[in-house]
């Protein structure tokens, strides 16, 4: 017998820290979330830890204000008043025995984000943006099980996508581009590694061409885009396996194990009536008011897939350099700055950003990984091309020019005279062509039967002669011109 083709229904929980120095219902700094090597249990006070009796702090609004820009970001109808519910359950890192969420009047619903796989665009839709605050974190060490209740209380933002995902690659670019736009907005990290963006994937699958929905089940916590794609591969070719052997499909949460490279059972699926939601007593609506919205508008910048088209549009650069340059934001800037103080083409831009620049920021051994504190601003940057463009230095040694100007912080037109590195004038450049043409009387005469290896030979000597300052391209026609009129 054959069975149908199958395809997959993916739908995505993605939990994205929010950038705030202090939690959520507390004063205790989220440092420890975002830093390395912090001590356990060193952010921590009764609130965040749930000691008996005590009450939250009025809500963090920065966590409300970087929440709604999200929301905005992703075309959601933001609420102006939402509230909190607890939501019960028992765990060794949950003191308090409930996670403060948005249950039942998210702040904000029903949005969609573009993504783009392989060339294809494609809206995915949203079903929700809320506010909630992180359990701590369990870990064994030792044949022992500790707690870090640091986390406890850290603000995150969950945005639950509709089941619009049809592949573990489309998945993973969906949490891709929310990092992207969240890194864009300044309202989260993203730093997967951290724990900082966590996602939850809700896979199903059913006939192809189909229209309802088959069993899902929940991998929970996925914590790199690697491990989202494996895990989501695995459990789809799980389900196809179970369903051609003619079982069903079981609604249960799986964790990944990400050294076997395996799904296990964590739990039969829990239902929402399992965590006895209930309106948190404590705390207040969320009002969403015309100076929370104006603060998250502010700055909104040009989204990052706009940007990556724009430059392929406007800037004609490839698809890869597009979404090099606009992947994270002080980098398109400076991209965007230099282009326009640039007289040539945003291309040149865009191969200097994208090598010489790029390698500086990418290289461990050096002081330069911030590209706003970058000896070689824009403005330099504008200013070396522009001394190629205008022939006065050659292309040849502008990567030197450049080199000086971080060592020295010098403007390159500086450094360039400091150094002796202008372009050879004409008649430099003639001589040195004539002193070449005299010493190496060999290659020469095979330049004359067409030998192209003697002429570059001969480019090479007149390049090493004027130390790399003459312009190739008018060395080669002059050799040209020479060898065809000396005798
Ligand atoms: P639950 O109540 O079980 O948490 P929700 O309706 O809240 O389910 O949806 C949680 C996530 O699961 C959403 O991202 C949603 O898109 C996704 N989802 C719902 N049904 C399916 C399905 N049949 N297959 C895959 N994903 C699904
Ligand atoms: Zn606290
Ligand atoms: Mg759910």
């Amino acid at each position: 017998m054959t069975t149908p083709p199958y395809e997959p229904v993916i739908g995505l929980e993605i939990h994205a820290q929010l950038r705030t120095k202090s939690k959520l219902f507390c004063a205790c700094s989220t440092e420890a979330a975002s830093v390395r090597d912090v001590p356990p249990n060193t952010h921590i006070c009764p609130i965040c830890t749930g000691h008996p009796g005590v009450l939250p702090r009025p809500l963090n609004r920065r966590a409300v204000v970087l929440a709604v820009r999200l929301a905005n970001a992703c075309h959601c109808t933001v609420h102006p008043v939402s509230d909190f519910d607890r939501k019960n359950y028992f765990y060794a890192d949950l003191p308090k025995g409930y996670q403060i969420t948005q249950n039942h009047r998210p702040l904000a619903t029903d949005g969609w984000v573009e993504i783009e796989v392989n060339g294809t665009s494609k809206r995915v839709r949203l079903h929700r943006v809320h506010l909630e605050e992180d359990p701590g974190k369990s870990k064994r060490e030792g044949g022992v099980w500790l707690v870090d209740m640091n986390r406890c209380g850290v603000p995150l933002v969950e945005v639950v996508t509709a089941p619009d995902l049809s592949s573990a690659a489309e998945a993973a670019a969906f949490t891709r581009e929310l990092r992207r736009i969240g890194r864009y907005l300044d309202v989260c990290d993203g730093n997967m590694e951290m724990g900082n963006l966590r996602c939850d994937a809700n896979v199903s699958i059913r006939p192809a061409g189909t229209d309802q929905f088959g069993t899902k089940t929940e991998i929970k916590n996925l914590n790199s885009f690697r491990f989202l794609e494996e895990a989501i591969a695995w459990e789809i070719e799980r389900q196809q396996d179970e369903l051609r052997a003619g079982r069903a499909v079981e609604q249960i949460t799986i964790l990944w194990d990400e050294h076997a490279g395996v799904g296990r059972l964590m739990r039969e699926k829990e239902s929402a009536a399992d965590y006895r939601y209930f309106r948190e007593p404590n705390l207040i609506n969320v009002h969403v008011d015309a100076q929370v919205e104006a603060d998250a508008l502010a700055h909104l910048p040009e989204l990052p897939l706009a940007r990556q088209r724009r430059y392929v549009e406007e800037y004609d650069l490839s698809q890869s350099d597009a979404a090099q340059l606009a992947e994270e934001r002080p980098l398109a800037d400076y991209f965007e700055t230099t282009v326009a103080a640039f007289r040539g083409s945003p291309k040149r831009v865009a191969h200097w950003v994208r090598n010489q620049v790029m390698n500086i920021l990418n290289d461990e051994d050096n002081e330069f990984n911030d590209v706003n504190t970058l000896p070689m601003t824009p403005a330099y940057l504008a200013e070396l091309l522009n001394l190629v463009e205008s022939k006065t230095l050659s292309e040849t040694l502008a990567p030197q020019v450049f080199q000086k100007v971080l060592e020295t912080g010098l403007s390159p037109q500086a450094a360039v005279q400091r150094e002796g590195l202008a372009l050879t004038g004409e008649d430099e450049t003639l001589q040195i062509v004539e002193r070449v043409l005299r010493s190496d009387p060999d290659s020469v005469q095979q330049c004359r039967s067409g030998n192209e290896k003697a002429l570059n030979r001969l480019i090479g000597q007149a390049m090493r002669l004027s130390k790399g300052r003459a312009d190739a391209k008018r060395v080669r026609q002059l050799l040209q011109e020479q060898v065809n009129v000396q005798p």
